[in-house]
Order: C-alpha cells, then structure tokens, then sequence
C-alpha cells in the first residue's frame, strides 16, 4: 500500500503496532509515521521480530503435529507468509482458525489474504484482547469449545500495560478453555539485551504506542496453573523441538508453550 492512498477507516497520522511490526518484517503495508518508530528502534529490532515470527511457526507445527487443530490466534498482526493457518492447515487440512486484532488495517488484509484449505475454516475477528469475553463468545460460532484449542497471544501482551490487568485477560482466555488444550506465548523483553531498553522505549512512547517489556518473573505468572512443555520458558530463539536449533542470537522475546490440564 502507498503512503498516498489511505483507505478511509486506516489513520495515517499516529503509528500503529501492527504496522510498525510489519516494518520490522520487511513488509510494504505500512506508512510513514509507522516507519518512524521502525528506525528509531535500535537495529536488533528488525531481527527480533524475525525470531519472534519463526518461534510462531515451530510452535504452531508442533502443535499441529500433535494432533491440535483449532486455534484462536489473538494479535494477528497484518498478514505475512507463511500466516499461521497456513502452516497449521499443511499439517491438518481440516485445521480451524480463528484470527482477531484490534486494527482495522489487519482486518483489511485478513480479509483479502487469510484464505484456508477447502476443508478448513480460516475466520477472522476485528476485536480487543481486552474485551476477552466478547472474543470467546464469537470464536465459539468456528471452535468447538469441548476439545482442545491453541490459544496464540504472540508478541501481543507488551502493548497492554498493568493497569490493563494482562494477566487477568490471559487467566480469563485460559480458563475457558477445555481440558488438554494450549496456550502459545511470546512476549517482549530486554532481559538480553538491558543496554537496548531505553531506545526501545522511547521509540514506541514517542509513537503513543504503549509499551510494556517485561522481565522473566513478569512473563512467568501468565502461565500460572499450566504445564509448561519442553524446554520450558525459554528466548524465542531457544524454543524448538525436533528441527535443529535455531541460530543462538539475542533476542528480544521470550517463548513458551503450556498445556492447560
Ligand atoms: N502475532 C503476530 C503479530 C504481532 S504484532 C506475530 O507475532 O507475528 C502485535 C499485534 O497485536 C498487532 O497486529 C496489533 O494490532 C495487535 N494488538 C495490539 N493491541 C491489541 C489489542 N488490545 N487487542 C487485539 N490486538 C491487539
């Protein structure tokens, strides 16, 4: 998308975090103000936000492996191959997926690009994490709620601050949700990288976008009564399973993946 040919619904006067993501990404589906905040952002953003999206993609296979094949993916971010459904659904075919975001510019693209297999259902919310109880009640027309869905909160929980209660939202998500099924989180940090923490801050504050990295013990109570699955709480670059170890760089997210017993 240009920067001269804003669609009505999309403000182009104040950076957006989907579209700053986006940036990071290497993608075309954002604007100037966006791009602000992008080179303000120390270099290792650009790289972290890759890791971060390849931590997405082993998780969501793993757990498609394992015979999970509904998820509720909540900060979809704007869309960028390979999305989630569509590693899920080459897994299980028959794989249902439910996107929501708060964005309205992600909404457009979800629309017009998260399109599944035949078999499958790749649905789409415009709606707020904040409002958790308005997200469950719609994902229950596309989920069968009395078996296990995977829960995606990728690289969303640092935009909502403390007085937002994040932790309140994940428990109420995670608690509605049946025996045997997963929550899969990243979340921001500067645990590896302290000397980062300021600049990345003041980057996003001087956009109006709030931002809340946390630290290991902040990022640990959000999977509170879960069972964390090997190897635990980890860097996002340190989360895999059976491919071979991702390159060991910094990185600016944490990862992990639960079963909720
Ligand atoms: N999950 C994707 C995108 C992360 S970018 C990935 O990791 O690759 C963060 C996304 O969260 C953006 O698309 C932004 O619009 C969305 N977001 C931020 N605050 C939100 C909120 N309160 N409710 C829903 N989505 C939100």
């Amino acid at each position: 998308m240009t920067a001269g040919t804003p669609r009505p619904d999309i403000d182009t006067s104040k950076p957006h975090p989907a579209r700053v993501y986006d940036w990071l990404l290497g993608g075309k589906d954002n604007y100037p103000v966006d791009q602000r905040v992008g080179e303000t952002l120390p270099a290792e953003a650009r790289g972290n936000a890759a890791r971060n999206r390849a931590f997405m993609h082993r998780a969501a296979a793993w757990l498609a492996k394992n015979g999970v094949d509904q998820f509720l993916d909540i900060g979809t971010g704007i869309p960028t191959e390979p999305n989630l459904h569509q590693i899920v659904q080459a897994i299980s075919p028959a794989a249902r997926i439910v996107y929501a975001d708060n964005d309205p510019i992600v909404l457009r693209h979800a629309e017009a690009l998260l399109t599944g297999t035949p078999e499958g259902v790749t649905d789409f919310l415009h709606a707020d994490v904040r409002q958790p109880a308005t997200i469950l009640e719609r994902a229950r027309e596309v989920l069968d709620f009395d078996r296990p869905i995977a829960l995606s909160l990728i690289a969303l929980l640092h935009f909502l601050p403390d007085d937002e209660d994040p932790y309140r939202v994940v428990s109420t998500l995670v608690d509605t949700l049946p025996r045997g099924s997963y929550l899969l989180l990243s979340h921001g940090t500067a645990d590896q990288h302290p000397e980062l923490k300021q600049e990345t801050e003041s980057a996003y504050k001087k956009g109006a976008i709030p931002l809340r990295m946390r630290t290991r013990s902040e990022v640990e109570p959000f999977f509170c009564g879960l069972e964390l699955v090997k190897p635990g709480l980890v860097f996002a670059t340190e989360w895999y399973q059976e491919e071979p170890a991702p390159v060991r760089e910094r990185s600016g997210f944490y990862a992990g993946v639960a079963r909720i017993p």
